[in-house]
């Protein structure tokens, strides 16, 4: 029964499988999902999905991530499935409500405006997104990995997964990796754009000269173009988030409060930190990842690929053939900025 298990403390994790004699080489890398409880089916099918395309080779670790303690079944059903060593943290309870400079009313006077909107009023999404930019890689069971991949519920690996993610971003020097980038709802973010302009002014040193402003900015910089790396798929380096410049990046727009006085996401947040802080050779499109996260999907667009990764892309509804199949290169997409901005072969 729910609420019923130990608390489990931060540092706590189940070990369950010793792959020692396994003779793969692993990076120093690892799974992330934050979870509640509740979606304990749809985890299990994105665990599925996961470990059948790639992961029953490598045996990575999978660190879970809660506010709540996670219930027995959880963590039996969950663990019993991932193929590495699989890990349950508890989030810290400071990290997980309105930080003490948050004017309250103003707060859910937003949460009241945007009701009718995609997660427009769920004070738990606003903590979940502020987790995800400002603290999900200071949780204790990160600390000793260099790259994560996040893994959200119900989610779709469609094709095999032959290169290892992890080991491309360290032989390639990359920072962080992406399947679609689209566009963000305005409405979430309206005064996001002249924050961002704030911190660049009071921390020029911080902004990379050979930075991916051409990919957030049609404008060199005069306005955001809405593009953003969607993060409920990830596979990033840790050491970028822990750097100095993210930090103060955070700290930034954590003070103007938009997280809470209007929906700042966590993915437009992470897009324009690596657009700016990071080199533009340092972001990755995995293009060849087929991945699928209600309602958009990203695909293999050579159908020689498709076949040789046994691709299963369901075709998409919203999918003109003569995009070939692809999201990648629909009107909301922004993939041609990212080709444009960093020139991917
Ligand atoms: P969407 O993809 O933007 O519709 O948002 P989701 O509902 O998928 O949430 C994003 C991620 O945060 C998923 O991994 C969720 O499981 C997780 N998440 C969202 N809200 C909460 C919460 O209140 N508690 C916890 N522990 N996880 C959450
Ligand atoms: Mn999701």
């Amino acid at each position: 029964k729910e609420g019923e298990d130990d608390d489990f403390d931060e540092n706590n994790y189940e070990y369950i499988e010793d792959n020692s004699d396994v003779r793969v080489f692993r990076e120093n890398a690892t799974f992330v999902t934050l979870v509640r409880n509740k979606e304990l089916k749809h985890i299990l099918q994105s665990i599925n999905e996961v470990e059948k395309r790639f992961n029953h080779i490598h045996h990575y670790d999978w660190v879970f991530l809660n506010e709540e303690p996670f219930t027995a079944n959880f963590i039996k059903l969950t663990a019993s499935r991932v193929s590495g060593t699989a890990k349950y943290g508890r989030i810290r309870g400071d990290q997980w409500r309105y930080p003490d400079f948050i004017d309250q009313s103003r707060a859910e006077k937003s949460l009241r405006d945007l009701k009718d909107k995609v997660h427009g009023g769920e004070l738990s999404y606003r903590h979940m997104c502020r987790y995800e930019s400002g603290f999900f890689w200071r949780h204790p069971l990160l600390r000793d990995y260099k790259y994560y991949w996040r893994v959200e519920p119900r989610i779709r690996i469609m094709c095999d997964v032959r290169e290892d993610p992890f080991r491309l971003l360290r032989e390639r020097n990359k920072i962080y990796g992406f399947t679609i980038a689209i566009r963000e709802h305005e409405w979430s973010i309206p005064t996001l754009w002249n924050t961002v302009r704030g911190f660049m002014e009071q921390y020029p040193e911080y902004i990379n000269q050979h930075n991916a402003m051409r990919f957030i900015s049609d404008d060199n910089g005069g306005t955001y173009n809405l593009c953003h790396f969607w993060s409920n798929f990830e596979v990033g380096d840790l050491d970028f988030f822990r750097s100095p410049e993210y930090l103060a990046f955070f700290e930034y727009l954590d003070g103007a409060g938009g997280f809470y006085y209007e929906r700042w996401g966590d993915a437009p947040v992470h897009t324009i930190a690596v657009s700016l802080l990071a080199d533009r050779d340092q972001l990755h499109w995995f293009e060849n990842i087929g991945y699928f996260h209600e309602p958009f999907q990203n695909c293999p667009i050579d159908k020689e690929v498709r076949k040789e990764l046994r691709c299963s892309c369901p075709n998409d509804a919203h999918v003109n053939p003569d995009w070939r199949d692809s999201l990648a290169f629909m009107p909301n997409s922004c993939i041609s900025e990212f080709l444009l901005t960093a020139g991917q072969p």
